[in-house]
């Protein structure tokens, strides 16, 4: 079954409000391994409306519309729907009923605009809105179904759920959507891409039904694997020989295929080998302190961590010595050393972690631009200091400073066998 969903609603052609409702929908179906093909905003105009909707009845089996149901003339979802598929519209009087009781249980007499929401296109399914006055439809013209639904999220969401179950579920068939994300770190998104063409050229000879979908953000991308399967255990047999495939081209960038975040996955390799951390911040701020100890149970790891920001902090709280810092700057590799063993020794802690860097926008000089960042490790084998330049605005600049400093943790304890 596919399905294309249309958003009515002017506010959500402007900045003022964001069509969240689709996304809730589209979540739902793929979990009951209905496809959503495409979907679409529009306002409150019927000529669109009726254009977008056909389109969509050409192409999909399922064609969801949110909003547009209310009482108001600018609220034309139901008449364009009806207009559009031949149906002509009667008013239902249980539906009256109801909208009447709804105001009189406010002590409120309903004004006669609201029987509008009472107009039922023929052969069309009522259904209930116990949050609110609109009641949502289902029409099954054919071998296609149209559902309209409410548009404030609290009224659509749990009426949503009883169609889906009601209604969608018994037609959907067995096979559903299953997922898998790969994360990965230290390679920009066009050499996974390249990485992992070749096996998905194999995956396209043998007809596996997995669909990819590579998701770049600052510091990270991700893989996302989907196939459609009758069961979670073919769907896993799927997605394990694929996953296995990828750990084959990309190695060791893989952080993790199982959901865990970067924090995450450093905190276990932590505990596994009895390990404590302690870190040393200047331009991060303490978000890297901050993100392990996110984590719940990272009291099992985490010593401490100082935001050592000034000169002074850097030499009162770690013991940096002055002159380092006045022959090579605050943002150099020596000092970052300094920070991360000092950090490691004054915490007795078995891994020192510390990040000194150039968030911006101001500050930056030709030899150590906006971005720099050095980060150092020191305990659990040789000490190692790197310099990155990272792109992106003063948050973005410490968040991957902090992902940073975390992959060179990770990739210490996986190589560390202690
Ligand atoms: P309507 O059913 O068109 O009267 O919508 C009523 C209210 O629901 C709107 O003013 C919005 O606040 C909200 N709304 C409508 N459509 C959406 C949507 N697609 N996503 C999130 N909120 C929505
Ligand atoms: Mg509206």
């Amino acid at each position: 079954m596919h399905a294309e969903i249309i958003a009515v609603g002017s506010e959500l052609l402007t900045s003022s409000r964001i069509d969240t409702n689709s996304l809730f929908v589209t979540e739902r179906l793929n979990e009951l391994g209905i496809d959503v093909r495409a979907k679409a905003v529009v306002g409150d105009d019927s000529n669109d409306l009726a254009a977008l909707f056909r389109q969509a009845l050409d192409r999909a089996d399922l064609v969801i519309l949110t909003g547009g149901l209310g009482p108001t003339d600018d609220d034309v979802t139901r008449d364009v729907v009806a207009s559009v598929l031949g149906l002509p519209m009667t008013e239902n009087p249980e539906v009256v009923d109801r909208l009447r009781r709804r105001f009189e249980s406010r002590k409120l007499k309903m004004p006669e605009i609201n029987r509008r929401q009472a107009m039922v296109p023929e052969g069309a399914i009522v259904l209930d809105n116990p949050n609110g006055t609109a009641p949502g439809l289902l029409i099954v013209a054919g071998t296609r179904r149209v559902l309209l639904l409410p548009g404030p999220p609290r009224e659509l969401k749990p009426m949503f759920e009883r169609v889906l179950s009601e209604h969608l579920a018994p037609h959907a068939g067995s096979r559903r959507f299953y997922r898998r994300v790969l994360r990965i770190t230290g390679r920009s998104e066009s050499h996974v891409e390249q990485a992992a063409q070749p096996s998905y050229q194999v995956w396209r000879e043998r007809r596996l039904p997995i669909d990819t979908t590579i998701l770049a953000a600052f510091g990270q991308i991700e893989l996302h694997l989907r196939v459609s399967a009758d069961s979670r255990a073919d769907a896993d047999a799927i997605l394990d020989a694929a996953a296995r495939d990828l750990h084959l081209a990309i190695g060791p960038d893989i952080y993790s295929d199982d959901g865990r975040l970067l924090e995450q996955v450093v905190g276990d390799l932590l505990v596994a080998h009895k390990l404590s951390i302690a870190l040393a911040e200047s331009c991060t701020g303490g978000l890297l302190a901050s993100r392990l100890t996110d984590v719940p149970g990272s009291s099992r790891y985490v010593e401490r961590g100082i935001v050592a920001y000034s000169n002074r902090a850097k030499i009162e709280l770690l013991g940096v010595d002055e002159h380092l810092i006045r022959e090579h700057g605050a943002v150099s590799e020596p000092v970052a050393r300094a920070m991360a063993e000092g950090i490691r020794q004054r915490a007795g802690a078995d891994i020192g972690v510390a990040i000194t860097g150039i968030a911006g926008p101001d500050g930056g000089s030709d030899a150590k631009p906006v971005g720099t960042v050095m980060i150092a490790t020191a305990g659990v084998g040789e000490p190692a200091v790197r310099t990155f330049r990272f792109f992106g605005d003063r948050e973005q600049v410490k968040f991957q400073a902090s992902q940073a400093a975390l992959d060179m943790v990770r990739r210490r304890l996986v190589d560390y066998h202690g």
